[in-house]
């Protein structure tokens, strides 16, 4: 049987470990030799003992814990050419040419490059002598598979991301208990909720919890929304509701790209209607906990799927990402992903803010 590796990469999320865990056993019920690759990339340059073959009993049991057993970081050295060179070497030592690669954009487009560069890094290893002419041979290629981890739902040609599922449970439960404390006080509540450049968290969350307005940064509000939104928290005053629910994506903006700031928002409420307005910054909360029912079937099924891609694929097979549409587990050209989401930040830019809506597809 062949080996191959997985690993973990840039921000964790709720489900990575259970994609972890049917790589891992899907690889070994196929015959191959499993390796986890610790810390993501940079357990990739490194090497050493940061590369260890994994067991059937070395996932067991760990479906239900958020995070990634297997750890993730951000890596400066796989940016640079060197970097990506003692990769190929240690994978080469390994007798690795098989890896699938769990994280956000960053992390798979770094893959690409790393895929796209391996015959030249192949060559430049054996001229220096670091690698035999017969194993440059025998790993003359290197396959990769995606799977898309992040809580944000922020890769464009997946419905949705691994832990955005999860994270959505984590921010309906606090808001769920600010409501109750809020009720009781006649308090106006901001709640920013994490997302980066996307709104899917915050959309989601104001339609799940019956919030007054959201900010979110693909939908920038009007100018002169201020008037807007205090008329509308004012009007639902006056009809007997109690609280006020108003949910601010981490990277919200108004039309001219200006971000638009939980404090500013309270500011205005605070002054204008007179309300007591309370922040609350979810933070780190989104990404803890343990994985939803879906994020852990999520998992499963993309970890299983990524397997059966990399035994399938070719000297010639272009990478793919597994992702879902619909209820269907497929595989999609990496390189399109990465440029469609490249495009929305790209429409964004320009101020262009229905065709990013457009561009990120289903899952808005
Ligand atoms: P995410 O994968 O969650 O988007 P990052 O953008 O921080 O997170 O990327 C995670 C890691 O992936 C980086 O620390 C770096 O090691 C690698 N990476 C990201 N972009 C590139 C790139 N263009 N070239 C090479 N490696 C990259």
């Amino acid at each position: 049987g062949c080996s191959l590796a997985v690993f973990t990469s840039g921000g964790d999320a709720q489900g990575m470990n259970p994609a972890v865990r049917a790589i891992v056993r899907m690889g070994i019920y196929l015959g191959c030799t499993v390796y986890f690759i610790h810390e993501g990339y940079q357990g990739l340059v490194d090497g050493g003992h940061s590369i260890r073959q994994a067991t059937w009993a070395s996932v067991s049991g760990i479906s239900e814990d958020g995070g990634t057993i297997i750890g993730s970081a951000r890596c400066k050295d796989f940016r640079e050419r060197p970097g990506r060179l003692r990769a190929a070497k240690n994978l080469i030592e390994h007798g690795i040419n098989n890896i699938v690669c769990i994280g956000g954009d960053g992390s798979l487009t770094g893959a690409n490059l790393f895929r796209e560069e391996w015959s030249s890094l192949l060559k430049e290893l054996v001229e220096t002598n670091q690698v035999k002419q017969e194993d440059a041979e025998t790993y003359s290629y290197l396959n990769i598979v995606g799977l898309v981890g992040s809580i944000d739902n922020d890769f464009c040609g997946t419905d949705m991301t691994i832990g955005a599922d999860s994270a959505l449970h984590r921010i309906m439960e606090a808001i769920d208990c600010i409501a109750t404390t809020a009720t009781s006080h006649q308090r106006c509540f901001i709640l920013e909720v994490m997302g980066r450049h996307c709104g899917y968290l915050a959309l989601v969350t104001a339609l799940g919890s019956d919030a007054d307005w959201v900010f979110m940064p693909e939908a920038p509000p009007e100018p002169g929304w201020e008037d807007q939104l205090c008329n509308k928290l004012k009007n639902t005053r006056e009809t007997g509701q109690r609280l006020n629910i108003i949910v601010l994506a981490e990277g919200a903006i108004d039309c001219e790209h200006r971000p638009i700031k939980s404090d500013d928002v309270r500011e205005l409420i605070s002054k204008r209607l007179k309300y007591d307005t309370r922040i609350t910054i979810l933070g780190h909360v989104q990404r803890g906990g343990c994985p939803s029912a879906f994020d852990r079937l999520l998992g499963t099924r993309m970890g299983a799927e990524a397997v059966l891609a990399l035994m399938e694929a070719t000297p010639t097979s272009k990478p793919v990402v597994i992702a879902l549409s619909g209820n269907q587990t497929v595989r999609v050209p990496l390189m399109r992903c990465v440029e469609k989401t490249l495009a929305v930040a790209q429409a964004m830019q320009a101020k262009r803010f229905k065709e990013a809506q457009e561009l990120r597809g289903r899952s808005f």
